[in-house]
């Protein structure tokens, strides 16, 4: 299938292009991007998309979700995280089965579909219903099956992970990767286990780090040490690690972590709304740690639109350290593309739009009073533009969403099945 995108007004992220280029066409063939030019003159394509005056740019990649918990949204208010999930999350999550968590994986792609998300770094369980969902309405998938062992199951859990790695090893839209859920509920064997399995598939490690207080203080009891952070160098040395959070670490803390290959999955929305504080990005991006963004699951992050966890990411940093120059929208552009292709080791196939990478990109209409006029273009990305601005999101060269139009049969059934199943739950 050869799909030719006419006269758009390109953002590519590309590190070899200019920042913004008008009346550009691109031409997709099959998976991949063939052409990005001006004037592209062949009659033998299949589709032509019409983009005059629209933005093209990169899918957004969101390196930290939980893709089920759509059915938990809106049930934190009045909860601290580690009660929310002790009283709450853990219970229900006990009682759900396959089909629930295939319908609450639907409910989540619809919305990151529409909101412009092409690929997510998800952490949960029962797998293969989140990527059959997945692989129904064709989004691009990086799934785990997530350890954690303080009361048991280490080595069930171990199993069932190595399967998933061997089952979906050729899989072109899902990656599996070692999802540790954390350090407070993993024993050390577990971690060291998780890691040797990271090793001998040459996986990444995706894990929730220093979220909040709390945590490091059960970390301290757990694996017997005054400084949690050191514990990332002891377990962690030669393995691409994908840390959700990272609120508690600390500037003066950087130099111990320096040395890692380290990515770090921002969330702040999630951050905020749990009571953590807000992550000192600006110090990690000093020290050149790569930083991404995530929405984290809906129950504590409200929703998958990641304009939105672009703009709070800017505002945060701007505010909590006093100083409007920091965080440049481009920048923040760059960290929910190109850095999130990076956390999740995609950088040559995703994240930009370049000629032979995978055509994974979002086509945006900025024909709305919030976004007009245009002033600055990667500010109004950043600031104005939400996920409703996104018209048509394509994926692996598939058009998953045309002008609004997603091919998911029944989104109302969609809603009623989550609903029923909530109600079920409580
Ligand atoms: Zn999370």
């Amino acid at each position: 299938m050869k799909i030719l995108i006419k006269n758009c007004n390109l953002i590519s992220m590309a590190e070899k292009r200019e920042k913004y280029e008008e009346g550009i066409d691109i031409l997709i063939n099959n998976d991949r991007i063939e052409k990005v030019d001006k004037n592209i003159n062949i009659k033998d394509y299949d589709k032509l998309i019409n983009a005059d005056g629209k933005i093209v740019m990169p899918g957004l990649i969101n390196t930290h979700a939980h893709v089920p918990m759509s059915i938990f949204r809106d049930t934190l208010d009045g909860y601290g995280l580690q009660e929310w999930l002790n009283e709450k999350i853990w219970p229900m999550e006990d009682n759900l089965n396959e089909e629930d968590i295939y319908y609450a994986s639907l409910l989540s792609y619809l919305e990151m579909i529409k909101s412009g998300t092409t690929c997510f770094n998800d952490q949960y369980f029962m797998t293969d219903a989140i990527i059959r969902a997945a692989t129904e309405v064709g989004i691009r998938a990086h799934c785990t099956r997530t350890l954690m062992d303080i009361n048991g199951g280490m080595e069930e859990r171990l199993n069932e992970l190595e399967g998933l790695i061997n089952k979906h090893s050729n899989n072109d839209m899902v990656t599996i990767n070692v999802g540790i859920h954390s350090l407070y509920t993993c024993t050390k064997e577990c971690v060291e286990r998780a890691v040797e399995l990271a090793k001998k598939y040459n996986l990444y490690v995706h894990m929730h780090f220093a979220e909040n207080s709390q945590e490091l203080e059960d970390i301290k009891k757990i694996h017997n040490t005054n400084t949690p952070i050191d514990l990332l160098e002891k377990y962690f040395k030669d393995v691409h690690l994908v840390l959700a959070h990272c609120v508690k670490v600390k500037q003066e803390e950087m130099n111990k972590i320096k040395g890692l290959d380290l990515n770090v999955a921002h969330c702040p929305v999630s951050n905020l709304k749990l009571g953590c504080g807000v992550a000192k990005i600006k110090d990690f991006i000093e020290n050149e740690i790569n930083v991404s963004l995530g929405t984290d699951g809906q129950g504590s992050g409200n929703n998958l639109d990641m304009f939105e966890v672009m703009s709070y990411t800017a505002l945060l940093q701007k505010g909590i350290n006093e100083n409007a120059k920091l965080l440049p929208a481009y920048e923040v552009i760059k960290m929910a593309t190109r850095n999130g292709a990076k956390s999740l080791k995609m950088q040559s196939k995703i994240g930009s739009i370049e000629e032979g990478k995978k055509a994974d990109l979002i086509i945006i209409n900025l024909e709305s009073e919030k976004t007009q006029p245009i002033n600055d273009i990667f500010s109004n990305i950043v600031y104005n533009t939400r996920g409703n601005n996104v018209e048509t999101t394509i994926i692996n060269g598939n058009i998953v969403m045309e002008n609004g139009k997603i091919n998911i049969e029944n989104e109302k059934e969609i809603y009623k099945k989550c609903n029923s199943i909530i109600n079920r739950l409580a």
